[in-house]
């Protein structure tokens, strides 16, 4: 099954992506945690990535879908994969059908948690990462808002909405419930 999880900052992606990729015997692969690999390893790839992820900005496409087309060519991904983080953009969104057409393979579902800003906010705050200052966050649920949330219009065909307010293991429950019908 090849996946995309959608939401923005905060609402839990990473933690739903874990459990999932465990269940669905899938790859879970995270943008966010290739950067942060890059970036505690001193890559050429983290030290580009570095500044736009202090910021809360959105490191450049092409540097991104680079990376994700590495990793998706690894052999773990051949049957399937989650992709938490990616695509952010619809032109990102654009870049993947490409990467996937060439295989003559498509997405299977793109999964939306739905979440309200307030409860996105806290977790953020709650989690404590270094990009989480409240004037990051700031900027990174202004990216989500211009950016990434025009891609649940544009994956209306293949989208699953779940709220993703309650705990951790229902949310999990009621995904895999989705998924399955
Ligand atoms: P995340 O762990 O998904 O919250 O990502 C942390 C940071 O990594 C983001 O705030 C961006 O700076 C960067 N990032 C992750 N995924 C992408 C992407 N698809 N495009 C551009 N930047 C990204």
């Amino acid at each position: 099954m090849r996946l995309v999880l959608l939401g923005p900052p905060g609402a839990g992606k990473g933690t739903q992506a874990a459990l999932l990729s465990d269940t669905l015997k899938i790859p879970h692969i995270s943008t966010g945690d290739l950067f942060r690999a890059n970036i505690s390893k001193g890559t050429d790839l983290g030290k580009q990535a570095q500044e736009y992820i202090d910021a809360g900005k959105l490191v450049p496409t092409e540097v991104t879908a680079n990376m994700v087309q590495d990793r998706l060519e690894q052999d773990d991904a051949a049957d399937g994969f989650l992709l938490d983080g990616f695509p952010r953009t619809i032109e990102q969104a654009e870049l993947l059908e490409k990467m996937l057409a060439e295989k003559g393979l498509h997405l299977d579902h793109v999964i939306n948690y739905v979440v309200s800003e307030d409860v996105v906010v806290e977790r953020m705050l709650a989690r404590g990462r270094g990009d989480d200052n409240e004037d990051t966050i700031r900027t990174r649920l202004e990216v989500y808002r211009t950016e990434t949330a025009p891609l649940i219009e544009h994956y209306q065909d293949i989208l699953l909405n779940i709220d993703a307010e309650g705990n951790v293991e229902d949310i999990t429950a009621t995904t895999l419930d989705a998924l399955d019908k």
